[in-house]
């Protein structure tokens, strides 16, 4: 489901949480890690064809297949990259989880020209938005598969998920990641002031501007030094700050009592030592974009 888009693992210390936290003995039968699969579908259109070459070219979908490889699904799930006949989408519905190419397209579309006052770049712009959907997405097949109970919209649970995972990547890539999925956002914050139809405020997803908030304030919960500047810069109004640190706590204590009995701890480490993220600055045609 879209978002703004309307589409629809903090640090040292969390990686120890993370680990310390894991379950002893036996986790839950019949499960196993690796049950990720990828297909990427030759475009119906042929301009998607640069794109479909594109991210096979860089292996989009295996980098994204192994950095979700700690979850011990139940069954399968296809991470599947396919042409919608022009819809602008990415979801998941069991046993597959869809990213259409048209989706692909407008993201690179709206990537940064260059980089923002914030500092986000546009590789930055592009990789984040793709991954924060993708993870989103995530989130909603690890509910699925793993039954997980949820307390309020699983569309805000699902978007906590994502910004968690990306929070326990090492710090550059996570704010990196972050950078980029808020990016995907600030076109909806230059008013002051918003107007919206009413049946707005009934859709199941936040709006674009909550889930800007929601994503910042975690990030700030988790390291407010990292990312301090979200205060500092007023993009994260003080009255929030303040809690945040308690709110990403939450989503620390849910992810920990509701995940962790499902993830590989080896693969787990093994995705959180890695540097997933290109140089933000590539050598012009190196080619060097998306996930290294
Ligand atoms: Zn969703």
């Amino acid at each position: 489901m879209r978002s703004t888009l309307r589409i629809c693992y903090a640090f040292l210390s969390a990686v120890s949480l993370w680990l310390v936290m894991a379950p002893v003995g036996p986790a839950v039968a019949d499960d196993a890690p690796n049950r990720i699969l990828i297909e990427y579908d030759p475009p119906k259109n042929p301009a998607h064809q640069p794109l479909y070459e594109m991210i096979k070219e860089h292996r989009v979908l295996e980098k994204l297949q192994k950095i979700f490889s700690p979850l011990k699904l139940l069954s399968d799930v296809t991470i599947k990259a396919t042409g919608c006949d022009g819809h602008v989408n990415a979801w998941y519905a069991r046993p597959t989880l869809t990213i259409c190419y048209e989706y692909l397209e407008e993201i690179r579309r709206d990537m940064p020209a260059e980089t923002t006052a914030e500092g986000v770049t546009p590789i930055d712009g592009e990789i984040g938005q793709l991954f924060f959907a993708v993870a989103h997405e995530m989130g909603h097949g690890a509910f699925d598969l793993f039954d997980t109970p949820i307390f309020g919209r699983q569309e805000d649970a699902a978007d906590n998920f994502a910004t968690y995972v990306m929070l326990q990547l090492g710090k550059s890539d996570a704010r990196r990641l972050i950078g980029g999925a808020a990016y995907s956002y600030m076109k909806y914050l230059k008013q002051p002031t918003v107007t919206a139809p009413l049946k707005d405020f009934s859709d199941v997803h936040g709006s674009p501007q909550q889930r800007f908030f929601n994503l910042i304030c975690l990030a700030y919960g988790a390291d407010p030094v990292l990312f301090a500047d979200v205060v500092e810069k007023k993009m994260l109004p003080e009255h929030r700050a303040r809690g945040c640190k308690y709110e990403y706590g939450n989503v620390v204590w849910a992810f920990h009592e509701l995940m962790i009995p499902h993830l590989d701890q080896g693969l787990a480490k093994e995705v959180m030592d890695k540097t997933w993220l290109p140089p933000e600055n590539p050598v012009q045609g190196s080619g060097s974009r998306a996930l290294q």
